[in-house]
């Protein structure tokens, strides 16, 4: 991890500090199932770089996380028990 905020909940998925039902992972990005399972499919796209919010995150993140975004639907297929995505 590039950056790691102690108080922040994402980075202590990343760190492995908090439990998740990880998809999907690499250099950049991790992915996970949603947790509170409102919706089948729901997947968190997060960088490994800690940011505060969208408007903190700077290009070169959103980049890698787009390109992740885009992989879900494979993720989806190939390692999640749903055919579903939201
Ligand atoms: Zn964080």
């Amino acid at each position: 991890m590039i950056h790691k905020n102690n108080d922040c909940i994402f980075c202590k998925i990343i760190s492995g500090e908090r439990p998740c039902k990880k998809v999907y992972e690499d250099e950049y990005t991790l992915v996970t199932m949603d947790k509170a399972g409102d919706a089948d499919g729901h997947m968190l796209v997060m960088p490994k770089k800690h940011v505060n919010n969208i408007m903190d995150t700077d290009i070169e993140s959103l980049n890698q996380m787009m390109a992740t975004v885009k992989r879900c639907p494979i993720i989806a297929w190939t390692t999640a028990d749903t055919k579903e995505l939201t």
